[in-house]
């Protein structure tokens, strides 16, 4: 070959070959800004908008709907228990649950509407429309419905619940900001008052979370400080009146608030998981109250103290609570009893069994509080490791009043004989009260009309003295 034509054929294919590169570089870069563009503006887990691309658009739709004279609903989702998906399958199967509930969301749609996952299991939908609120709450129907159906995942099936919070343009504000702030507050008002149900924002509402959120704040700072304290309120043997034990009730004195009761922190301070650490400080509190005890030679008297599922459900409750109670000799483990409420025992059966069993085989006591608030079912109250019911104060209140809350008190004490179980009658207010409980053979007995709940102080004295009524 002429070595020109050798040159200009060498030449061709180098160009051919940048040519190549070039092309592929380009499709690289289009490949790319198209990936930017779908991560900048898109959730990757669910293709759904992501909270930026949320923002403008509800924008341009407030603007739209001001044009228009249309109304503009944000309605936030928040999924209940997602974490227990995820802890208990995986996050595998936790982005598999994210992936079918947007698209089960989509379906309930329309194109106007804006749908978008803002981030872990919170979801939203913005759409307008015109008239009343009617047409917000058929959507919101429309979603529980849809979530009635279980999702399929690996090893089994989950009917998630849905938390939803609404707030309305321009009636609750009219920019991006203040609709999306009074609709999760409308959504953890629901959170708080037992989820899956909706709420449209108000006034009245952000009041209360702005007052749950101080006390939260408040609790966290009392529990450092010292601004909590337990009270014991004696239980005593109906037969002879004399002292059983007392029940251990905690009491909180804030420096802000003043007395607050634990029916109101409480289910605080479980929702943050504050609990936990109240358990341990009690635990401590409680130690000191049994050494004085012994001391007074007062081995005999029980001191039952409530436990939250919260707290039952954790993997480490004998590390972290149970632990601090068991005694150097097992044998006076009999001294304290902890207390559960029904409802929940109920509920969470199969989550708390095994710290119950531990309880029990360590030699605790276990009482069922509040027992007739909720219902059993007797097959599983036979399964539970249990010693005795505490019957619910609302039916010991009608007792001497209402002939049908008679007759149930008289089953709930046979049953239980039956059963094997002590029974305990709490909220005892007047003689009439305690001697019908005297007839029908119930054991125990707390209330006001015997003592209120007392410190520390007082119930010891109440000890020495030897004498109650
Ligand atoms: P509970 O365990 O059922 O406690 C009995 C409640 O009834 C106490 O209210 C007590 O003060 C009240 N009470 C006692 N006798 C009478 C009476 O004759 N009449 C009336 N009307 N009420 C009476 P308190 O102390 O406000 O406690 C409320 C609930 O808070 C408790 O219900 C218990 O579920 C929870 N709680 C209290 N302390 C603790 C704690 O240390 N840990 C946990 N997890 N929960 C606690
Ligand atoms: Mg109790
Ligand atoms: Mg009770």
């Amino acid at each position: 070959m002429d070595p020109k034509d050798l040159q200009i054929n060498l030449l061709l294919a180098v160009l051919k070959e940048i040519e190549a590169k070039y092309e592929y570089l380009l499709k690289k870069t289009e490949r790319l800004s198209e990936e930017y563009k779908k991560h900048a503006y898109y959730d990757p887990l669910t293709g759904l908008y992501n909270r930026y691309s949320f923002q403008l658009l509800l924008e341009l739709k407030l603007r739209k709907a001001t044009r228009k004279n249309e109304k503009v609903a944000v309605v936030f989702m928040d999924l209940d228990d997602f974490k227990k998906i995820n802890d208990s399958l995986g996050h595998t199967e936790g982005d598999k649950f994210l992936k079918l509930v947007g698209e089960k969301l989509s379906k309930l749609i329309r194109k106007e509407d804006i749908l978008a996952r803002l981030g872990g299991d919170e979801f939203i939908v913005a759409f307008s429309y015109n008239g009343g609120e009617e047409k917000v709450v058929k959507l919101v129907e429309r979603i529980h419905k849809a979530f009635e159906k279980p999702l399929k995942l690996e090893g089994m099936t989950v009917t998630p619940n849905v938390s939803i919070g609404i707030a309305v343009a321009p009636m609750n504000g009219n920019d991006v900001s203040t609709l999306l702030k009074k609709a999760d507050m409308a959504m953890y008002h629901v959170k708080e008052r037992g989820k899956g149900a909706y709420q449209f924002f108000s006034e009245e509402i952000q009041q209360k979370v702005i007052k749950r959120v101080r006390i939260e704040e408040a609790l966290r700072e009392g529990i450092s400080s010292d601004e909590l304290f337990l009270v014991f309120q004696p239980r005593v043997n109906i037969p002879d009146g004399s002292l059983a034990g007392a029940e251990v009730l905690l009491r909180w004195k804030s420096k802000t608030f003043g007395d607050i009761n634990p029916a109101t922190f409480i289910p605080i301070a479980e929702d943050t998981g504050m609990i936990y650490k109240l358990g341990s400080w009690l635990a401590n509190k409680v130690k000191g109250v049994v050494e004085q005890l012994n001391k007074l030679s007062r081995r005999d008297l029980r001191l039952s103290i409530n436990v939250s599922v919260k707290q039952l459900e954790k993997p480490d409750f004998y590390d972290e609570f149970l632990s601090r109670f068991v005694r150097s000799d097992r044998k006076m483990n009999t001294a304290i009893e902890f207390e559960i409420t029904e409802t929940l025992v109920m509920q969470k059966f199969d989550e708390i069994n095994t710290n119950l069993k531990k309880l029990k085989d360590l030699g605790f006591g276990l009482l069922i509080d509040d027992f007739g608030s909720g219902y059993s079912s007797f097959s599983r109250l036979k399964l539970l490791p249990a010693d005795g019911v505490k019957i619910d104060l609302e039916l010991i209140k009608d007792i001497d009043r209402d002939e049908k809350t008679y007759e149930i008190v008289k089953a709930i004490v046979s049953f239980s004989k039956v059963l094997g179980l002590k029974t305990i009658a709490e909220g005892i207010e007047r003689e009439s009260q305690l001697s019908i409980l005297r007839d029908m053979g119930c054991e125990e007995a707390q209330g006001f009309y015997i003592s209120k709940p007392l410190t520390e102080e007082e119930f010891i004295e109440v000890i020495e003295r030897g004498k109650i009524l």
